[in-house]
């Protein structure tokens, strides 16, 4: 089929509840994929930052190919060979004691409401169902019901009420509005580091610190949602570390998945995570020996090949190389490592439609800003052509 004929049947079949560019990826090596006509691209999204290794890294490929060759799903009925290492190291990483492992970003997000509920509720003694969580004007955590609740864009909530109560938006970067919304029911403030769908919102230095400092005055849990940030997308392992902040509770997936697969996790304490007993939470699928094989793979990738370090290099090149576009019309170059986010005056989108006419893929992020998450891995040959691309098409 051609590339015409595939978006016409997606479009006809599929809920319209995306809108994606007119490029049909069917092959991915690397940061480079290639449409049907054979045309090629550097992939500049990396699927959201799930993809910082690159399309079909070998090792990831080999670990998940001898996995399938052995066993693929047990459920947490039966206990399986590497779901222990998993955690091990996932909670080595994160300086943790404990993880629980879920699928999608969006579960770990609400494993970590949960979380966060009940040690307020049987730990600190809040009143069960007045625990209230703070969150921050333009997040984004996932999308279902519960975490649309925290949402404060009117798309991702009209029509889906009732929504579930017991979130307090404020300002994001504001440490004092967090402050001042905590009161005694607070069980926890819940934040990213840096908000990426929000148009990559670097907060101002100090802000994490702060809110550490905070929660830990004021004795409620500090949730990082670094689904996005994490792995050493913005030069540290996880963005709360060029803080050199601890959250209590780690939300981490996208990368985790090795590009391979959805993998989430919670990482925190044997305090926090000791809230649970058996029945009380769980996931078919979260912890199977497939995921487990690739996000153990995953992580010793990054750690052994310095991701943060791959991450501070390019990302310094990259955002350099934007900075120095002559156009009037870019308002903003910001971001931390390889999460790099350019504002426009205007629309963003005739400039992603250049983009990908030059062989880049990007996506606007709201109107007018566009983001750049290329794999941390891509090797500075192909950086250094894509950004001459970039520097060409948004001149
Ligand atoms: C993508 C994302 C999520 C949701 O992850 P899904 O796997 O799509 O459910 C949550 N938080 C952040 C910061 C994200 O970027």
């Amino acid at each position: 089929m051609t590339s015409k004929e595939i978006i016409a049947l997606t479009e006809r079949y599929c809920a319209h509840n995306y809108k994606p560019k007119e490029v049909v990826i069917s092959e991915g090596e690397g940061a480079v994929v290639r449409d049907p006509e054979g045309r090629e691209y550097y992939d500049m999204l990396s699927a959201y930052s799930a993809l910082n290794f690159g399309h079909r890294h070998p090792e990831l490929v080999a670990a998940a190919k001898e996995q399938l060759d052995k066993v693929t799903l047990t459920s947490r009925a039966f206990h399986s060979e590497l779901l222990g290492a998993f955690a091990e190291r996932l909670a080595a990483l994160t300086g943790m004691q404990a993880v629980l492992p879920m699928n999608t970003g969006a579960e770990a997000v609400e494993t970590a409401i949960k979380t966060a509920r009940r040690y307020a509720a049987f730990v600190r003694g809040v009143p069960e169902g007045k625990q209230n969580i703070v969150c921050c004007r333009g997040n984004f955590h996932g999308r279902t019901v519960t975490v649309v609740s925290m949402s404060t864009d009117p798309t991702a909530r009209a029509g889906y009420g009732p929504f579930t109560p017991g979130f307090r938006a404020v300002e994001y970067g504001d440490a004092r509005a967090i402050e001042e919304a905590i009161d005694q029911n607070t069980a926890a403030v819940l934040l990213e580091p840096i908000q990426g769908e929000a148009g990559v919102i670097v907060p101002p230095e100090g802000y994490l610190s702060a809110v550490r400092e905070i929660c830990s005055r004021k004795g409620v849990l500090m949730l990082a949602d670094e689904v996005q940030t994490g792995f050493g997308r913005t030069g540290d392992m996880f963005a709360c570390m060029h803080e050199g902040v601890q959250p209590d509770i780690y939300i981490l997936g996208k990368a985790l998945g090795g590009g391979i697969m959805p993998v989430s996790a919670v990482a925190s304490t044997r305090d926090i995570l000791g809230v649970f007993e058996p029945g009380s939470h769980g996931s078919t699928f979260g912890g199977n020996p497939l995921a487990c094989a690739v996000g153990l793979k995953a992580m010793e990738i990054a750690v052994r090949d310095d991701y943060p370090a791959l991450a501070r290099e390019k990302g310094k090149f990259l955002q350099e190389a934007i900075r120095s576009v002559p156009n009037p019309d870019i308002k903003e170059v910001r971001g931390r490592g390889l999460l790099i986010g350019v504002e426009f005056r205007s629309e963003a989108a005739p400039y992603v439609a250049r983009l990908i006419g030059s062989g880049v893929l990007a996506k606007e992020t709201h109107e007018t800003t566009v983001r750049f998450a290329p794999p941390l891995n891509m090797p500075s040959e192909q950086l250094e052509d894509a950004a001459e691309r970039i520097r060409r098409a948004l001149a």
